[in-house]
């Protein structure tokens, strides 16, 4: 029998080196000569030249300033080129911190496809606060008016666009910038061929890669894993990737990581392609049956998104947003379905009380199914709201990924509201 996630989870903690943590923070860190790399939620490195800094990401805006101070404990040198590795806003909203004053504006260079983010944020910002507060746990109404604020350009936007490959001297040094789809389609590394430091961004984040998020738009396995295979040929002297820490000095470490993560992103794609030809069955009987790929490494550990996900996402890119279901291509309402089932099975608290011996005994998937359509047919029972919300609490509890975590908790927090994910 397969071992119990939140125990695998537990053992892996304790095996897990401080720096595959995804929030790790510290710095600076020189990984190089006249190279600082620093963290706190997401990572920001500087590479002083004659000419001034080049600076890889730029945290968020909230924490944008802890990691200027701690840069600037090693360097006056003001910012000469800022580069956003993509445009999430733990990435590309914290540049004003790191300027010094009376500098000239640095250029900010970001991939082409960049600009056209930052307008999606603006025309989706409170379906995006919606997400988020799902994503982190919570439901919609606690959350969304700060949320929505967060959904806006950065304050000092990209003004150099590139395509596919980039090449720039600072100080008379070279640096490479590479695009790469893979968590986002914006997605830049960067590379300095002198000092053999790689900056991948999220392409590398010291966990299975967030290539399935099930709440955010498109993303794209294959292309990072040939990423990652590009960035193994360069055989990097340190990493220093967009969140947890570095590793300096052991090339064969570095390319062992980026090699590893290329062939379990492979494994995984490959894998759901079979599955889908093999008749292109439903969704559901791909994303249940895919044996997905493990591994022990700490930096593969699926402590963020879910293995599952990304077979998802794979189906999406290759297939159409039909489940395959002939009974979801034009369904009834929610709550149509949920009464009808309900009223068969003896009224929604008797789904509601199978839902929890179903969850006893670790049937987590059919239980919450059950657990759906009560809350669905009774949002306003306080019992089937207390049942509906336990299940979920412990189904939370089982899983491994952060984001399977919290939307199970945000699940359970809607549940409390008598609101069925609404
Ligand atoms: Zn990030």
């Amino acid at each position: 029998m397969a071992q119990n996630p939140a125990a695998k989870f537990a053992s892996m903690r304790g095996k897990t080196p401080e720096e595959a943590k995804f929030f790790w923070t510290g710095g600076p860190v020189e990984v190089a000569p006249r190279t600082w790399f620093a963290s706190q939620f997401s990572g920001t490195t500087a590479f002083e030249t004659n000419e001034g800094l080049v600076l890889v990401d730029t945290g968020t805006k909230q924490f944008a300033p802890v990691l200027a101070a701690m840069l600037r404990q090693k360097t006056t040198a003001p910012v000469h080129t800022a580069i956003y590795t993509h445009g999430h806003i733990d990435h590309a909203y914290g540049l004003e911190a790191f300027l010094i004053p009376g500098q000239r504006k640095p250029r900010v260079i970001g991939h082409r496809a960049m600009p056209a983010r930052f307008e999606r944020y603006q025309a989706t910002a409170k379906h995006n606060a919606a997400l988020n507060a799902r994503q982190f746990g919570g439901t919609v109404d606690a959350q969304a008016n700060d949320a929505y604020q967060a959904f806006a350009a950065p304050p000092i936007p990209p003004d150099t666009l590139y395509d596919d490959k980039l090449m720039i001297a600072v100080g008379g040094e070279k640096f490479e910038l590479h695009h790469c789809k893979g968590e986002t389609d914006d997605h830049t590394w960067v590379w300095s061929p002198e000092r053999r430091v790689l900056c991948p961004g999220d392409l590398f984040i010291w966990a299975v890669p967030n290539d399935g998020n099930p709440q955010k738009v498109q993303r794209f396995a294959w292309e990072r894993a040939k990423g990652l295979r590009e960035m193994a040929a360069c055989q990097p002297y340190a990493l220093c990737p967009g969140h947890g820490g570095p590793v300096i000095g052991d090339t064969a470490k570095i390319v062992h990581m980026l090699s590893e993560t290329a062939e379990f992103l492979e494994t995984v794609v490959s894998r759901t392609l079979a599955a889908m030809e093999a008749g292109s069955p439903p969704h559901v009987d791909i994303v249940t049956g895919v044996e997905l790929p493990t591994s022990d490494s700490p930096w593969l550990q699926p402590v963020y998104d879910d293995t599952e996900f990304l077979v998802r996402n794979v189906i999406r890119y290759y297939g159409g947003w039909w489940s395959g279901r002939p009974s979801e291509l034009k369904p009834a309402p929610r709550k149509d379905l949920a009464c009808e089932i309900a009223a068969m099975s003896g009224g929604a608290k008797a789904l509601a009380e199978r839902a929890e011996k179903l969850a006893a005994s670790g049937e987590f998937r059919l239980a919450c199914h059950l657990a759906d359509f009560a809350l669905e047919a009774a949002a306003s029972d306080a019992d089937v709201q207390a049942k509906v919300a336990a299940v979920y609490d412990k189904r939370a509890e089982s899983e491994l990924s952060l984001m399977t975590i919290n939307i199970f908790n945000s699940a359970a927090a809607y549940a409390r509201a008598g609101k069925p994910f609404a």
